[in-house]
Order: structure tokens, then C-alpha cells, then sequence
């Protein structure tokens, strides 16, 4: 009989919320970073990735960015990515967090930095199966001008693979402030993008905040969002929404220290009927994989197998592909599902 560990990581998953950086493989990493004489903190790979704080993430994390220099290596990143998270999750599908100032920084445009990665996704969708579109981020350091600047190359320069906007980093003064991005979602959504705000994530953030995405900003979704459960009325109004919430356990215990217990904001979110889906964020660095956030997160928020497989269904739900590849990728989950519910009783 199947144990529950691995009906929890056999099933079809889709994740919507995944910084594209972090699911670089730590061996590539090490191999990249030495080509190109980017210091690392230590040799030790395991040790590479116990932080002491937030600094020593944030160092990994942009040493990964400076080795990516290449379209030959973003797109082997890309490619090694997506067969990690098949192996550890049975990954089916995945959108990702492409921030294209931090490339144009490093010498890659915008038009080469898609190509890359459709190069390394597709060549993984035609091996495994596994769909995928990207979603440039805005990084909120470099403020609303940059923000509307990006959505205008991104509107610019369309892409079939590129279906919407969402954010990264914080603001300078380490806050979200949604508001202050008004003017580039107005047109990323006038213009048919897609929109996503990371909200109601740090410690500075209020229920306001994940208000301000939905009504200022008209978001289709909203990353983390945690602190809507501190505000009854915003809870009211994001499950009226249907918004749905693209949620990442493992990072909320990396960067909030919140246990895996029934408590948890996430396990709030879902039990007060919110359109809740689990997702890795920074995967690698944070050492997890979209397989851990079922395998362990879950069952320790308390719940049961079909809870976990209604969560994994609701990602394919709430993707922003196309609707006919929505219903081939539904109708596949149901039928993997049912073959796992089978195993289970057989
Ligand atoms: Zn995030």
C-alpha cells in the first residue's frame, strides 16, 4: 500500500509562486561560481545553505544571479530545475518570478533572458511534460519609475510564455507598500497581463496591505498574504474576491520562525475558506522542494491527504495559462489522483 509520504509527493503538483534564481541546483552553483571566481562563503555545500541570517542567504542568493550570465547557462538551469522538482514532487507545471532588472544589470536583455529560459523550459516540457509560464517581478527597491519602465519592455517585447507581474525584493525603506505600484499595474492589467502582489508577508505588513492589492491594484493573486487572518473583514473580502493566495511554508519558517502546526496562518487561511495554494518560493535555497511542502509542511498544519490533494488540485485552478492547457492539465490530475487514491485501498 502507498504510505502516505508518497501519495503526498506522487501527487500532480502545480507551483504558481517560485523565484527562478533559487531553483538553481547547489552543485551547478558551485560549478558556475568557481568558473567564474565568484567568492562562496565555504566549500561545503551543506554548510553553504545554514544561514546565520539573512545576509548569508542574500549573499548565495546573488552570487547565483551573478553566475547567470549566459543564455547557455540560464537555460541550463532552467532545464535541471524542473527535473529536480519532478523527481522530489511529481511537478506538473510551474510559474516563476523572473526579475529582468537584475539581468539587464548583468548584461542579458530582456528578449535574450526569455529565449534562454523558454530554450531550458521547453526542452524539459518536451522531456517530462511539464508546462510552465513566467511572471517578470517587480523589484520594489528600485521604485515606481523602474516598475513602470519594466512593465512598459515587457509590453514591448511580447512572449507567449510571458503571461503577467508580480513582485520582488522590498521597498527601500523595507516595506511593501503596494500602493506605491499603482501606476505599473494599471497598465500591465489595461494592457492583459496578469497581476500578483507579494503582500501581508513580513513583519511590517498589515491586512491593509493585502486590501490595497485586491482593491487598488485589481491583483488575480496574491502572494503570501499571511495577515489576512488579523483582519476579519479583509478575510471577508479576499474569499468574496475568490482571490486566490499562492502560499510557501517552508520560507515562512526561514523568515518568520513559524512552526508547522495547526496555528499557522496557512492552515487559518485554508480552514476559513480562502483559495489557498502551496508553493516553494526560494526552493533550494531555502532547502526545500515542492515534494517537503506536502511530505512535511501539510501533515504537520493538520491535515489529511484529501485536504493535500485538494490543495494540489487548486494550483492547477488558479494558473494563468491558457484554458484549454488549464483543462488538459486538470483532467490529467484527476486521473493521476484517482490512481493514488486506488494504490492507497489496493
Ligand atoms: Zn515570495
Amino acid at each position: 500500500m502507498l504510505s502516505d509520504t508518497d501519495f503526498l509527493r506522487l501527487l500532480p503538483k502545480a507551483e504558481l509562486h517560485c523565484r527562478f534564481i533559487s531553483t538553481m541546483r547547489v552543485t551547478t552553483l558551485q560549478e558556475l561560481t568557481r568558473r567564474d571566481g565568484i567568492p562562496l562563503r565555504t566549500d561545503d555545500l551543506e554548510e553553504l545553505l545554514n544561514y546565520q541570517g539573512l545576509p548569508d542567504f542574500l549573499d548565495v542568493f546573488d552570487a547565483a544571479q551573478q553566475a547567470m550570465r549566459a543564455p547557455a547557462d540560464i537555460a541550463r538551469v532552467a532545464y535541471e530545475g524542473v527535473v529536480d522538482a519532478v523527481r522530489a514532487g511529481n511537478l506538473r507545471y510551474r510559474e516563476y518570478f523572473v526579475n529582468p532588472d537584475n539581468f539587464a544589470a548583468l548584461g542579458v536583455d530582456y528578449p535574450a533572458l526569455i529565449d534562454a529560459l523558454v530554450e531550458g523550459f521547453g526542452r524539459a516540457e518536451r522531456e517530462f511534460g511539464v508546462g510552465y509560464r513566467i511572471i517578470t517581478a517587480i523589484n520594489r527597491s528600485l521604485g515606481p519609475d523602474a516598475a513602470v519602465a519594466m512593465v512598459e519592455m515587457v509590453l514591448a517585447h511580447p512572449h507567449p510564455a510571458v503571461v503577467g507581474i508580480g513582485q520582488d525584493y522590498l521597498t527601500p525603506e523595507l516595506a511593501e507598500d503596494p500602493l506605491r505600484f499603482v501606476e505599473a499595474y494599471a497598465l500591465a492589467e489595461r494592457n492583459g497581463l496578469r497581476c500578483s502582489a507579494h503582500v501581508g508577508e513580513t513583519t511590517a505588513a498589515s491586512p491593509q496591505n493585502v486590501r490595497d492589492a485586491i482593491e487598488t491594484l485589481h491583483v488575480d493573486r496574491v502572494d503570501h498574504g499571511y495577515r489576512v487572518v488579523d483582519d476579519p473583514d479583509v478575510l471577508e473580502l479576499a474569499r468574496l474576491a475568490g482571490v486566490a493566495f499562492t502560499c510557501t511554508p517552508h520560507s515562512t519558517y526561514e523568515l518568520s520562525d513559524w512552526g508547522f502546526e495547526p496555528g499557522h496562518r496557512i492552515a487559518q487561511m485554508i480552514r476559513a475558506g480562502l483559495v489557498v495554494t502551496i508553493s516553494t518560493d526560494d526552493a533550494v535555497f531555502f532547502k526545500t522542494d515542492i515534494g517537503r511542502e506536502y511530505t512535511v509542511a501539510l501533515p504537520a498544519m493538520g491535515f489529511e491527504l484529501a485536504d493535500a490533494a485538494r490543495l494540489a488540485r487548486a494550483g492547477f485552478e488558479a494558473a494563468w495559462c491558457d484554458e484549454a492547457s488549464k483543462a488538459r492539465m486538470l483532467a490529467e490530475a484527476d486521473g493521476l489522483i484517482a490512481a493514488l487514491i486506488a494504490a492507497r485501498e489496493g
